[in-house]
């Protein structure tokens, strides 16, 4: 289904994954929706297989692979279950590349060996109850004291936060009423045994359910002066520029979502009968599944084309919200339609669409809101 030749690595890559998520994802994937949770087990079976340190270079324990096998790798496993594929792209994406691009060898050494072989599990924590679209506006507070740091605040909505063995939190640094707006954000690499560190509320989601979404909260939580992360006051820069990244994650986390909702409904189409023929039978589906399909080669071909510039060193950040936002589209569309050519049935949990439907939404909304792409869409368009 894929227009992009693929190395034998690529091509190998991809089976490996595909073979994963047939066997040990997709079949629980139900009920871990139902029951809304995630074992831990799986998270180390995929970091057991190399799925959480593909982009980290083999010197740190990972695989050193190029971007496009992560996101053929990630695809598979979305197509399965959305839930796990946000695991692995925030693992993939922000922590381990704040790390690996920002952080010192000792960090690296301590925090990002064990990130590159799945045996812990990275969150990332910049969105806050009162700073989401704005995030630069958080309010989460870090104050000197001695060699030491004191944190004090809440996050919200943090990915994998019930399990999560390192975070890495954005925090104020600049004093509280000099408010220096972004300048005066720092990153932080913080772990749960950190005295003060509190998991909070666990949102209770339309969809994605067996991923936690967690509230974290932090009560003076003292923080050693080493888990500065890089410079203080570029922990905002360290974040955007982890989200470029990010973005092509959450499009192949979409891409996978649209593809699995097309696939079921080429079978359903196939097997359902109505007025005496295959409901395929009818213009009206055909056109359905031809734009699902049309839309889903765009939105993979333009994130392919994407990787590959990334690798080049390019920069991508706009690129990578065209990819965001058009393969985020392309699963809520595919995933509509989806519900549709199943009719009543494509409204009970007993088919897999209402999944894919619930799933579908979160990709317009986290790393950057659809709207928040177009804005970064047309601000590049006029620096070009
Ligand atoms: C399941 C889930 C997982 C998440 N995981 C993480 C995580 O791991 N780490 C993390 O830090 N965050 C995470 N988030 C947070 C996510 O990134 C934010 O929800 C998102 O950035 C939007 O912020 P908000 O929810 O506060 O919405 P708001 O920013 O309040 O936006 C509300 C509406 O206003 C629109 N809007 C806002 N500003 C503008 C503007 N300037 N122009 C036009 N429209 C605008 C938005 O597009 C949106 O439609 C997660 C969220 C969810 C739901």
């Amino acid at each position: 289904m894929s227009l992009t030749p693929l190395t034998e690595t690529q091509a190998s890559i991809q089976q490996l994954a595909r073979g994963f998520a047939a066997d040990e994802i997709a079949p629980h994937a139900g009920r871990w929706d139902r029951e809304s949770c995630f074992p831990v087990s799986v998270a180390h079976r995929m970091g057991a297989l190399g799925f959480l340190g593909m982009l980290i270079p083999e010197q740190y324990d990972g695989l050193g692979l190029d971007t496009l096998s992560y996101l053929l790798a990630l695809e598979e496993i979305a197509a399965a279950d959305a839930s796990a594929a946000v695991l692995m792209s925030v693992h993939n994406s922000l922590p381990t590349q704040m790390l690996l691009n920002f952080g010192s060898e000792a960090q690296r050494q301590r925090y990002l060996k064990p990130m590159a072989r799945g045996e812990s599990i990275g969150a990332f924590a910049l969105s806050e109850p009162e700073a989401g679209s704005d995030a630069s506006s958080l309010r989460c507070q870090a104050t000197r004291d001695g060699d030491d740091w004191i944190l004090t605040g809440t996050k919200s909505w943090v990915t994998s936060g019930t399990f999560a063995d390192v975070i890495l939190v954005m925090a104020r640094t600049d004093l509280p009423d000099a408010r220096r707006g972004s300048k005066g954000i720092s990153a932080f690499v913080v772990t749960p045994d950190l005295p003060g560190f509190h998991v909070g509320k666990k949102e209770d989601k339309m969809g994605l359910r067996a991923s936690p979404t967690v509230q974290l909260d932090f009560d003076g939580m003292r923080v050693p002066g080493a888990n500065l992360l890089g410079d203080e006051g570029q922990g905002f820069v360290y974040a955007m520029r982890s989200l470029d990244n990010g973005r092509l994650g959450i499009a192949a986390q979409a891409i996978g979502i649209a593809r699995s909702a097309l696939q079921h409904s080429l079978s359903y189409a196939a097997e359902r009968k109505q007025f005496g023929v295959p409901i395929k039978e009818f213009q009206a589906i055909q056109f359905k599944l031809a734009d699902m399909g049309a839309r889903i080669a765009s939105a993979r071909a333009l994130l392919h084309a994407t990787a590959a510039a990334k690798d080049r060193g390019e920069s991508v950040t706009m690129y990578g919200s065209m990819c965001k936002l058009l393969a985020s589209e392309t699963a809520m569309f595919a995933a509509t339609e989806a519900v549709q050519i199943f009719g009543g049935y494509g409204y009970v949990k007993e088919y897999p669409v209402e999944k894919l439907f619930r799933d579908a939404k979160i990709t317009e909304i986290y790393e950057g809101t659809s709207e928040i792409q177009r804005i970064v869409i047309a601000r590049e368009l006029y620096s070009a």
